[in-house]
């Protein structure tokens, strides 16, 4: 999948206005018309058209940047610009009158919350299973310092939009044979705010909101695993015009270890176990996690894939240390030894002969006794 910024020819700092321009020029080039059966540029100009759709709407942009494309996806008819949303934003405030941010219909509109931001965190596989502390960085939405948020020059203010009458709405009538059809879309000169901004703040270029590099410290609870998503409320993009921020969504990317894995809560781990030892009987030490010396007792006759439980020395769960744990299971890996010194050879070769399993020189010795067997 390209990016949608490669896509267009733009940096990711471009402005609206620039995204539009380029978006403009790639398309007349790739367009269908121009490019008769060519499929290779029909295909391009889809591109353009998605990648356009996503970077000229301020929050599917912010979603893109934080999540990449996934954080579009689907997103498609859903969110502020969406018809349905806006209708039942109306009705809230039928019923409730002004929203929270000032009185009056306008002021309603103007504000809006802010994106949700997302941020992948990687965690080594010790970090995810006792929790830990990490400092992300990211870059944000923030208010901006110029004009304090208003998105109008210093000195100024937003005026009302006069085309939808501070609304943010532009209704369209339609008639249809099952009567009057009425639509609401977002206002295209004011972009849904009701307001209209004459001489816009140079900084945000009257959005009110710029970008900031920020750095927060996430709490990672122990006992977390690979793919999950925690929701920091309030944490994400600023809002615009006084609108709430968004929230900030956390992915967790957990490392595998390299002896140890996860089933939910308990710790899974193979140990190798010499032969002599899985037939005699002995013990073999193993390293947990927590970094404590584990003896393992191996009782005589143990079988290759004999599972050892060990209770709570596996993953924290719930409330940590004093809460629950889950188990450790060890798997014990009879290992049958390789590159036998000519001794070693003779000595096996005389169990085996003890244990009438002699097989060398007979071919099909074992596979005859066997199949006998099962006689
Ligand atoms: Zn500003
Ligand atoms: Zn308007």
């Amino acid at each position: 999948m390209t990016d949608y910024y490669e896509l267009l020819g733009v940096s990711r700092e471009a402005t609206q206005e620039e995204i539009k321009r380029a978006y403009r020029r790639q398309a007349r080039r790739y367009h269908p018309d121009a490019n008769p059966n060519d499929t290779a540029a029909e295909d391009r100009f889809k591109e353009l058209n998605k990648a356009y759709s996503v970077l000229s709407d301020p929050d599917k942009r912010q979603r893109y940047d934080a999540f990449g494309p996934d954080g579009v996806e689907g997103l498609v008819g859903a969110g502020a610009g969406d018809p349905f949303m806006a209708t039942f934003e109306d009705l809230v405030g039928q019923f409730f009158g002004a929203g929270p941010f000032g009185g009056g219909r306008r002021a309603r509109s103007r504000s809006r919350r802010g994106a949700d931001a997302g941020v992948r965190v990687q965690l080594d596989f010790v970090e995810a299973v006792f929790g830990t502390k990490k400092d992300v960085s990211l870059r944000l939405a923030g208010q901006c310092d110029q004009c304090g948020g208003s998105g109008a020059a210093p000195g100024t203010e937003p005026i009302v939009c006069e085309r939808c009458g501070g609304t943010g709405q532009q209704r369209t009538v339609r008639q249809s044979i099952l009567g009057q059809i009425v639509t609401a879309s977002t206002c295209q000169l004011c972009q849904g705010t009701g307001q209209e901004i004459r001489s816009p703040c140079s900084r945000c270029r009257g959005q009110g909101v710029i970008a900031k590099d920020s750095s927060i410290t996430v709490d990672i609870a122990a006992g977390v695993e690979d793919g999950m998503r925690e929701r920091l409320p309030g944490r994400g993009h600023a809002g615009q015009y006084g609108g709430p921020p968004g929230d900030l969504w956390v992915e967790l990317a957990v490392a595998p270890h390299p002896v140890f894995s996860r089933r939910g809560d308990d710790l899974l781990c193979g140990i190798a176990v010499p032969m002599t030892v899985a037939i005699l009987g002995g013990s073999v030490r193993l390293e947990t996690l927590d970094g404590e010396e584990l003896t393992i007792e191996v009782d005589p006759g143990t079988q290759p894939g004999t599972v050892k439980r060990f209770r709570k020395k596996g993953v924290p769960a719930g409330d940590g240390w004093g809460g629950r744990r889950g188990d450790l299971l060890v798997e014990l890996r009879v290992e049958v030894p390789v590159n036998l010194s000519e001794e070693e050879r003779r000595l096996i070769r005389q169990l085996a002969d003890l244990r009438g399993e002699a097989s060398e020189g007979t071919p099909g010795g074992l596979f005859a006794r066997l199949r006998g067997s099962t006689r």
